[in-house]
């Protein structure tokens, strides 16, 4: 029985013997009752033919030795050179995670329980600028042998690969080693090549899965002698420890995990004993398993593939699993996944605070790192507490804010979430009491009416004496309502808080990162806040961790006198999601996100702004690539998600009265075009009551 339905057959460097082995193993496999499919992702050196059409010389090899597999070369390349060279003379762009997604799909499309999936050349072999063989490798989902021609040197090379996978995480079963034919036959050449086997093995710790001598007969020209040759390949594999890991009798590589639950079993256990957010642990409301990410798609255990319109909650911005933040992510945890950051420092840390500083007002001088949004809204409140009481006004110690907003989910946090649509009535007598203006009115898009900010102004010169800060999010109001207000409001705000000696806290854990179509939100009105929050997409969704970036002064307000900052929580700084925050950040400045959001936001306009019509629709708002829908009346969330997910193919997750999306910024058209015709679909078919 099949243990294994995918394995990548990778070669410390070219000419290392890949193609053999996995044309003989293909065969082998077919002899053994399974249904291989041979596939060769990469195939550069292709010859043309007189029809005009390329020839993947290894495919053909695959066809020689088992004829009755199936095989494919999926991007074939003219020049026999490095892909990422061959793909440039051919004005093509080959892309990591494009090339995962088409060996997906090849796999999926065959009837093979055995995909053997070939390198191109070595690991580190470039496929473009910045990404190389093993960036797509790592993405297929399968676990590796490494093909090593067996030779002088061949240790350091396989030691090397080995590691490299290693590092990245990735499940190495052993290797394979050939004979190419053109090492030398001396005593010492043998011993050599004996000696190789096994201190491989033992500095590897990886077993010798199979080895394949040098057979003449697959040099011949007659395809007979050659038959003869693949026969004797496929005999010697199919006597190799190789054959015993990969088909053994009654076990399936699921029999190493009796842990894992599956299909109902799973959704049953999860309905028992998970709790999940905002849900009744009697009925709890029905979650699907979701199985795999990539791109801008969720698949579901039965193949769904879902067009994600909820970035995960805004954070996943660059889209899932994004090949320079997996790289990030898998070398950090190969170094060092976490430690302590009382009394140490590390790179990662202090990268990423340097990165951000240079992204936000230059008032903005010291960074401390957290685990959640919610966190870093208290570290923001304690900040601002500390910083009143040690500059001799310990009576102002309330936060005031505006309704319709929302901060987190921690006791600081809901205190300055909206009163009635928040949680503030669950948990009376526990939250400090703070103070709310109304509602910013003012839409984004309308003129400013002054009048909008007269309440707030005098609030705020009423309760003066007790304000240590203000906090709001800028421009956008996300779980609150998912409400746009005008830029002037908050740029009015910011000059009564300088003039009433409160320090303004600005709240960019949902807006930060272009999502409304600047950097920060708070750039739409230029204004500097005291306090800064960040979260969700700062690692781009694949961690959890937040900032709050604190001015000069008040760092050094709260730190006068021996003053310190009260916070620490144990995972502090991580160094794996820094890493990833790192690299997220670097990826923004390179991408073309602000295209992208422009791009999005068009589309949200075009596909949403013709609901305004429908009935039961009390307001259609679209900013950057945010696109919200409100009704007058609560939206029958099950239903229409199970509309969303069985007949239109799109994740959406409404709340309350609201239908919206914010999708990640590398959504391709199509896509997004999907996702509003998903939400009209749901009003003209009655899909929401
Ligand atoms: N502030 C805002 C504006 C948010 O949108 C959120 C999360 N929705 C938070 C704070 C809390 O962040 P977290 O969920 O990471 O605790």
């Amino acid at each position: 029985m099949r243990k294994y339905s995918r394995l990548c057959l990778v070669g410390t460097d070219t000419d290392a013997g890949k193609t053999i082995v996995t044309a003989a193993l293909a065969r082998a496999a077919w002899r053994l009752g399974g249904n291989p499919l041979a596939l060769k992702p990469v195939q550069t050196g292709c010859a043309r033919e007189s029809s005009g059409r390329l020839r993947a010389p290894d495919c053909a090899v695959y066809r020689e030795a088992c004829p009755e597999a199936e095989s494919s070369s999926l991007i074939l390349l003219k020049d026999a050179c490095s892909p990422h060279l061959a793909a440039r003379r051919a004005n093509l762009e080959l892309s990591a995670s494009e090339l995962a997604g088409v060996i997906d799909t090849r796999i999926s499309a065959s009837k093979t329980d055995l995909a053997l999936i070939e390198g191109a050349g070595g690991l580190l072999t470039p496929l473009n600028e910045t990404e190389n063989l093993l960036d797509v490798f790592a993405l297929v989902n399968a676990p590796f042998i490494l093909v090593a021609a067996n030779k002088l040197g061949m240790i350091n090379h396989a030691l090397l690969s080995l590691n490299l996978l290693r590092a990245r995480g990735l499940p190495v079963l052993g290797f394979i080693l050939t004979w190419t034919g053109r090492e030398g036959d001396s005593d010492l050449d043998r011993r050599i090549r004996d000696d190789n086997v096994e201190t491989l093995s033992r500095m590897s710790g990886l077993p010798c899965l199979a080895k394949l001598p040098f057979i003449r007969e697959l040099q011949s020209l007659d395809l007979l002698v050659r038959e003869r040759g693949w026969e004797q390949s496929t005999q010697l594999l199919m006597r190799s420890p190789l054959m015993d890991m990969l088909f053994r009798e009654g076990a399936s590589a699921d029999d190493k995990l009796p842990q894992q639950l599956h299909g109902d079993d799973l959704l049953r256990f999860d309905r028992e004993h998970v709790w999940h957010p905002y849900t009744s642990a009697v009925s709890p409301t029905a979650a699907r398993e979701a199985v795999k990410t990539e791109g801008a798609r969720i698949t579901l255990r039965d193949g769904t593939s879902l067009v994600d319109g909820m970035a995960s909650w805004w954070c996943a911005v660059h889209g899932y699993r994004q090949p320079a933040r997996m790289r990030a992510l898998h070398e950090q945890s190969a170094r060092m996944p976490h430690v302590m950051f009382g009394g140490l420092t590390h790179e990662p840390a202090v990268s990423l605070a340097r990165r951000l500083l240079q992204m936000v007002p230059q008032n903005l001088e010291r960074v401390f790192f957290s685990d959640s949004g919610s966190v870093a809204v208290e570290v923001a409140v304690k900040m601002a507490v500390q910083y009143q009481r040690a500059s001799g006004w310990p009576e102002r110690s309330r936060i005031m804010t505006v309704r319709g907003g929302y901060h987190g989910d921690t006791l600081g946090a809901m205190s300055v979430c909206d009163p009635e649509t928040g949680m503030h009535a669950d948990f009376s007598g526990i939250l400090p009491r703070q103070i709310f203006a109304p509602r910013p009115a003012c839409r984004f898009d309308a003129d400013f009416d002054p009048g909008t900010v007269a309440a707030f102004e005098e609030l705020l010169k009423r309760h003066a004496g007790e304000v240590a800060a203000v906090i709001l999010e800028p421009v956008v109001q996300g779980a609150g309502g998912m409400w746009m207000y005008h830029p002037e409001y908050l740029r009015r705000v910011s000059r009564l808080c300088k003039e009433h000696g409160c320090l303004l806290i600005l709240d960019e854990i949902a807006t930060g990162f272009g999502r409304t179509g600047r950097m920060f939100a708070y750039e739409w009105a230029g204004v500097e806040p005291d306090i800064l929050c960040l979260g969700k997409a700062l690692t781009g969704g694949v961690m959890s961790l937040a900032a709050t970036l604190a001015s000069k002064e008040v760092a050094e307000g709260i730190s006068c006198n021996g003053g310190v900052l009260m916070h620490g929580p144990t995972f502090m700084a991580n160094p794996l999601a820094c890493a990833v925050a790192a690299a997220s950040l670097d990826l923004l400045s390179q991408s073309g996100w602000r295209q992208d959001v422009a791009r999005i936001e068009h589309a949200l306009r075009q596909g949403l702004e013709p609901c305004g019509d429908l009935p039961g629709v009390a307001d259609v708002r679209v900013l950057g690539a945010i696109g919200v829908l409100e009704m007058r009346r609560p939206v029958a969330v099950e239903k229409v998600q199970d509309y969303f997910v069985r007949q239109c193919g799109v994740w959406i997750r409404p709340f309350d009265r609201l239908l919206y999306v914010m999708p990640p910024y590398v959504i391709p058209d199509e896509d997004l075009e999907r996702l509003t015709a998903a939400m009209r679909g749901a009003l003209e078919e009655k899909q929401w009551e």
